[in-house]
């Protein structure tokens, strides 16, 4: 089946809901391949939903899908090769398809499947300093100010007196915000919150750390359309796939499920 953008368009117009956008972050965080509005629309179509994979995905992990189960719909965007003036050549979308993936409650996967599967261990903070695309010092800085990006001077300021793991969060936030500056994103400054936020818990559950998703109120707050959902989710691909590659280690995470 082929969806048109109009399809899709109305689609989402229908699940424009925090609560389902907060949900799906939450999920994306476990499985950062999904684009975050397959998330959504993985999110709107049953309850709890953990960890999803294609058919035949869990038929090579030794997993089969329970009989009778029906797959969730995911939209497959598809491309075709062409050709530039300069010879070039370069995907364009031509259009979406239907795929269909199976969370893990619909398998015969073994209860400790989850935990087995996508354990990972936090690298340390001092691990991501040292991969910072931009210098980071220490200070202590005013109360209710955790550490800020500063585009003139190309650095980020970390507040000396939280823990580690709260410095690591802090990093991965002004990351997001170097970022947002280097990709010269034009953002509505309150939206570049939620998207730095979003995509720094993303990154920060991908590497074993306790962070607090951001709530559907906060959300709320921000995204008012479909357009402004579909503008943040594709915003917060970028910058979660940008922070995790600048902070993967390839070998302790790479991934073995993609
Ligand atoms: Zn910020």
């Amino acid at each position: 089946m082929k969806l048109t953008k109009k399809e899709l368009d109305s689609k989402l117009d229908s699940i424009v809901n925090c609560e389902v956008f907060s949900r799906a972050l939450k999920f994306k965080a476990l499985q950062h391949n999904y684009s975050h509005l397959n998330c959504i629309l993985i999110q709107s179509q049953r309850e709890n939903v953990t960890y999803v994979l294609p058919f035949k995905k869990w038929n090579a992990l030794g997993i089969s899908v329970l009989k009778g189960e029906r797959g969730l719909a995911i939209i497959v965007p598809r491309f075709r090769k062409v050709e530039k003036k300069d010879g070039t050549k370069d995907d364009e979308l031509v259009g979406f398809a239907t795929g269909h993936v199976f969370d893990v409650s619909q398998t015969d996967a073994p209860p400790d499947f989850l935990v087995a599967h996508l354990n990972r261990d936090f690298p340390g903070y001092p691990s991501l300093v040292d991969l910072s695309p931009v210098p980071v010092t220490e200070r202590p800085l005013r109360k209710g100010l955790s550490g800020y990006f500063d585009s003139k001077e190309l650095t980020i300021t970390i507040s000396g007196s939280q823990s580690e793991a709260d410095r690591a969060l802090t990093l991965l936030h002004e990351t997001g915000h170097y970022l947002v500056w280097k990709n010269k994103l034009e953002i509505p400054k309150e939206l570049e919150e939620v998207i730095v936020e979003s995509s720094a818990f993303i990154a920060a559950s991908k590497f074993g750390l306790d962070a607090t998703a951001p709530s559907a109120g906060y959300i709320a707050g921000y995204i008012n359309s479909t357009e402004d959902l579909r503008k943040a989710s594709k915003v917060i691909d970028k910058i979660s796939n940008s922070l995790l590659n600048t902070y993967e280690r390839s070998e302790t995470y790479a991934e073995s499920n993609s």
